[in-house]
């Protein structure tokens, strides 16, 4: 797994600009869980060929209340899932009582922490970081610009060499023997009813492997086969942490969904029927949207409710699901059993969609006819052209079209384009992405 790098700091000293700068690459998948965590922002990030995650924990602000109240919450948690800990400070505004109240903190903690002084353009970097050894760290600061990108690349490289640059084939390798078939990752709120799903699955299915040590942080994946299929579980709740007692209040752990979000296939999102939709739902669905995998939603612990708080749910679904609604929904109880094998159709189609290719000259075709019903706008005296596509991707599939002023392809005509694309070519379970492209 990728190392993981948390931002701590107070408000101010350029955390979420630091942020910005270390998840900067092209396909880096940020996690905005505004609410769900307070201020927690994750990231990825590549350099030198390491791969890494960057949390932003928000601000810690040290106020008179304690660092102990502010930092009991994300912040610290950040601090305990993060190998790295950046520890940022201003070095315009120079040493104040809150950084040496943070510095406390993470020697009590006994965290290995850098400390990185930041705004340190416009006047001698030396100088600036000079009144910082106050804070007895172990290590010398570090001085960047995090708004210039300042000393940012090589400041990373410096502390992530202790990290083994991954070995492609070796994880390769590894990747095929982990990941077999479809990769399923069951993930949802705590208590929703996860490992219940994962035991109930696995109960009934026959498991090829299934010990495998993992650390606690780590999603452990659990191939097993079914009609024929070879599938890979991807389980955040820990079925065999579960069974150790002291384990069970393990915390929710975000950098566990976000791992088995990227890892899987198809995400299997488990909503529970007593407690209704709620805002951090919304918000892990949204992710899984934004990461591009294939869906399907679990509406879980459905024995034992009244008709009218079922229709309840159902209408909650319809009304508030909707930014989702190519995923299939499932009505189901995982204690019982009831509804889950009805699962597995909705996960091979949302696969086997997610998965597909398509012939350049059929997605030609489609664009040729999706223009012919409704030619694009005219912009600037001339009308968009849309030439012919290909595809980019898969998993989620992504359709590239090229042709002229693409820049300027209204919102609505993009909709129509991917509403026709999905319903020409039969995706189901997936988002689909379309890049545009213009020129020559
Ligand atoms: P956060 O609250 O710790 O996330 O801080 P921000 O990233 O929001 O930065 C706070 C302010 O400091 C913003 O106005 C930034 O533009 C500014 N800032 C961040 N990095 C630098 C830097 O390297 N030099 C200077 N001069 N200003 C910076
Ligand atoms: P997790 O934290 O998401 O892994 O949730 P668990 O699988 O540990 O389940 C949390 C609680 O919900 C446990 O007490 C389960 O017995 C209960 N539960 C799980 N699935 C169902 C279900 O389908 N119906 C009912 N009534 N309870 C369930």
């Amino acid at each position: 797994m990728n190392p993981v790098i948390a931002l701590v700091g107070r408000p101010n000293v350029g955390k979420s600009t630091l942020f910005n700068r270390l998840t900067r690459s092209r396909d880096a998948l940020v996690a905005d869980f505004a609410g769900l965590t307070r201020d927690r922002k994750y990231g990825e990030g590549k350099v030198g060929g390491k791969p890494y995650i960057v949390i932003d924990t928000g601000g810690i602000s040290g106020d008179e209340n304690g660092i102990d109240s502010a930092m009991a919450g994300q912040s610290l948690l950040a601090i305990e899932e993060a190998d790295i800990v950046l520890f940022l400070v201003d070095g315009r505004a120079g040493l104040t009582v809150a950084d040496q109240m943070i510095a406390q903190h993470l020697r009590e903690k006994g965290k290995d922490a850098w400390l990185i002084v930041n705004k340190t353009d416009g006047a001698d970097p030396d100088v600036i970081v000079a009144e910082f050894y106050a804070l007895g760290m172990e290590r010398s600061p570090i001085a960047i610009a995090a708004a210039h990108g300042r000393n940012v690349t090589a400041m990373i490289q410096h502390i992530l060499e202790p990290f083994p640059e991954p070995n492609e084939e070796e994880d390769e390798l590894h990747d095929q023997l982990k990941h077999k078939g479809v990769r399923i990752g069951v993930i949802g709120r705590p208590n929703v009813g996860k490992s219940t799903l994962v035991n109930r699955i696995l109960g009934e299915e026959r498991v090829v492997v299934y010990d495998q040590p993992g650390t606690t942080r780590d999603a452990i994946s659990i191939p097993f086969e079914r009609d024929g299929q070879e599938y890979t579980l991807i389980d955040t709740a820990g079925i065999r942490r579960r069974k150790n007692v002291t384990e069970i209040a393990e915390k929710f752990s975000i950098i566990k969904t976000l791992e088995a979000v990227r890892e899987c296939n198809v995400a299997v999102m488990v909503i529970d029927a007593r407690t209704g939709i709620v805002e951090q739902d919304l918000h892990l669905l949204d992710f899984v949207l934004q990461s591009g995998r294939a869906l399907v939603i679990a509406v879980n612990k459905w024995d034992g409710l009244d008709v009218d708080v079922k229709d309840k749910i159902k209408e909650d679904v319809d009304r508030r699901l909707g930014f989702v609604n190519y995923a299939d929904v499932h009505f189901i109880s995982a204690l019982h059993g009831t509804g889950v094998g009805h699962l597995y159709k909705s996960i091979n189609n949302a696969f086997k969609s997610a998965m597909s290719h398509w012939q350049t000259n059929r997605l030609t075709t489609i664009l040729e006819d999706v223009v012919k019903e409704h030619q694009p706008p005219i912009v600037r005296g001339r009308r968009i052209k849309l030439r012919y596509a290909h595809q980019g991707g898969k998993n989620p599939p992504i359709i590239v079209v090229h042709g002229s002023q693409t820049d300027s392809i209204p919102e609505s005509y993009k909709r129509y384009l991917t509403n026709t694309f999905r319903k020409v070519l039969k995706v189901k379970g997936t988002p689909i992405r379309f890049e545009f492209r213009s020129g020559h």
